[in-house]
């Protein structure tokens, strides 16, 4: 078989040379050899040097992703294998790792060498997300080295998230190996909090495993609080914020799913009903409504989804971040703290920073950065690839 080769335009190669894994449409001069999508590219520049091999993506702007940048190595099942080993060895020395009940992150992406590919470990299940063209031409073999290398056998598919769509793939989840549950029991932290995983039709793969820390941050900071959780998903920071102790805790989200989740999560953990309110609602609504009633808390946490996938949307998204915290900032009693996340790739965090800072200005409040908050540490950003830092967020106290 010919190999199949990718040729930069003149000058295109400088991304890749500061070792980031994509290459966009725009960069690509030829692309030669007639592979199919998915197929492994030798990647050029515009004088024949050598720049990498990455699989390519004919539909997508991303129109391929770097699995390696060593002109030696072979890209083939055993690759996989190793890539895979690499990541878990990162993890080892994680306690959620060596801790059969928990749940963790094992393969992130781009940032582990695997662009396409993500890997949730709840307790004895994997759930597999393949998001793009080359990972999906792996797919068997991905499949066979996880279990070889963790030992699980049960692997479920969770391939049905949009952006599978502008790789030109068509939406895919159920069970990928072995006999896998439609749902899951987890536990998390110190406090050993439980939560059921709906792998099957819960968001992403079933839970957000990047807020665990944040959660135990919750946790530390809930006691005595008067707590209001937007965006509460299941309810995970709520279950945090009572099992710190918090005097009560009210949480809000649009999908009555997760809020049915949520209740089975308040009996799971023997947590006392009488502390907790859901509330299905729009939270741009329900939060005026809160602050036209009158209500106070000490702890407000907004962790609201994705309101910029890229940079094109940061407008939009700015003002919808502002909005809330603005919100956010009126309902807070004096002393009290704002925790806010977004999870969005296109705001980085000093333009989150500078959001939330408006944020404040607006709503007429004086407030100190506490502390700045990440993904959980099974949450790895490759240094070369800034996109993977997604998760960003502030603790910001109200001062009076
Ligand atoms: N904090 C959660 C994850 C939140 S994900 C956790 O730790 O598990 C974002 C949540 O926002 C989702 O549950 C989604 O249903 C909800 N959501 C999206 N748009 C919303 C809106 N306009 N109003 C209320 N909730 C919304």
């Amino acid at each position: 078989m010919k190999e199949a080769v990718l040729v930069l335009k003149p000058g295109k190669e400088k991304s890749l040379l500061r070792r980031h894994p994509w290459i966009f449409s725009g960069a690509v001069a030829m692309v030669s050899g007639n592979p199919d999508p998915g197929d492994t590219v030798r990647v050029v520049a515009g004088d024949g040097a050598f720049l990498a091999w990455a699989a390519l993506s004919p539909a997508s702007q991303i129109r391929a992703r770097v699995w390696s940048f060593f002109e030696e190595e072979v890209i083939d099942a055993a690759f996989f294998g190793a890539r895979i080993r690499r990541a878990l060895k990162g993890r080892a020395a994680l306690s959620a790792f060596n801790d059969a009940a928990c749940g963790l992150r094992l393969v992130h992406g781009e940032s582990d060498g695997l662009p396409g590919v993500i890997v949730d470990r709840y307790a004895e299940m994997l759930v597999v997300q393949i998001l793009a063209c080359g990972a999906e031409r792996w797919r068997e073999a991905i499949a066979d080295a996880l279990v070889q290398e963790t030992g699980h056998r049960m692997l479920y598919e969770r391939s049905d998230s949009d952006v599978r769509s502008l790789e030109g793939l068509a939406p895919r989840a159920g069970p990928l190996r072995g006999n896998p549950a439609a749902r899951v029991e987890i536990a998390e932290g110190a406090q050993r909090l439980r939560f059921v995983v709906d792998v099957a039709a819960g968001q992403k793969t079933g839970f957000y495993l990047d807020q665990a820390e944040n959660r135990a941050l919750v946790t530390d900071l809930a006691a005595g609080n008067n707590v209001l959780n937007c965006f509460c998903y299941t309810g995970a920071f709520s279950i945090a914020a009572l099992s710190g102790g918090a005097a009560a805790v009210t949480s809000i989200d649009s999908s009555a799913n997760a809020l049915a989740q949520f209740a089975e999560h308040l009996r799971l953990n023997a947590c006392e009903a009488a502390r907790s309110t859901a509330v299905e609602a729009d939270a741009f609504k329900a939060l005026r409504s809160l602050r036209d009633a009158g209500k106070f808390y000490d702890l407000v946490i907004m962790d609201p989804p994705k309101f910029a996938p890229t940079a094109a949307h940061a407008e939009r998204a700015a003002r919808a971040y502002k909005d809330i915290n603005l919100l956010g900032f009126k309902l807070l009693n004096p002393g009290g703290r704002l925790v806010t996340f977004s999870c969005s790739g296109g705001v980085d965090a000093s333009l989150f920073q500078k959001i939330v800072a408006g944020a404040a200005l607006d709503a007429g409040v004086d407030a100190q950065i506490e502390r700045r908050l990440t993904a959980s540490p099974d949450h790895p950003v490759l240094l070369s690839f800034p996109e993977g830092d997604y998760l960003k967020g502030l603790v910001c106290r109200r001062l009076h």
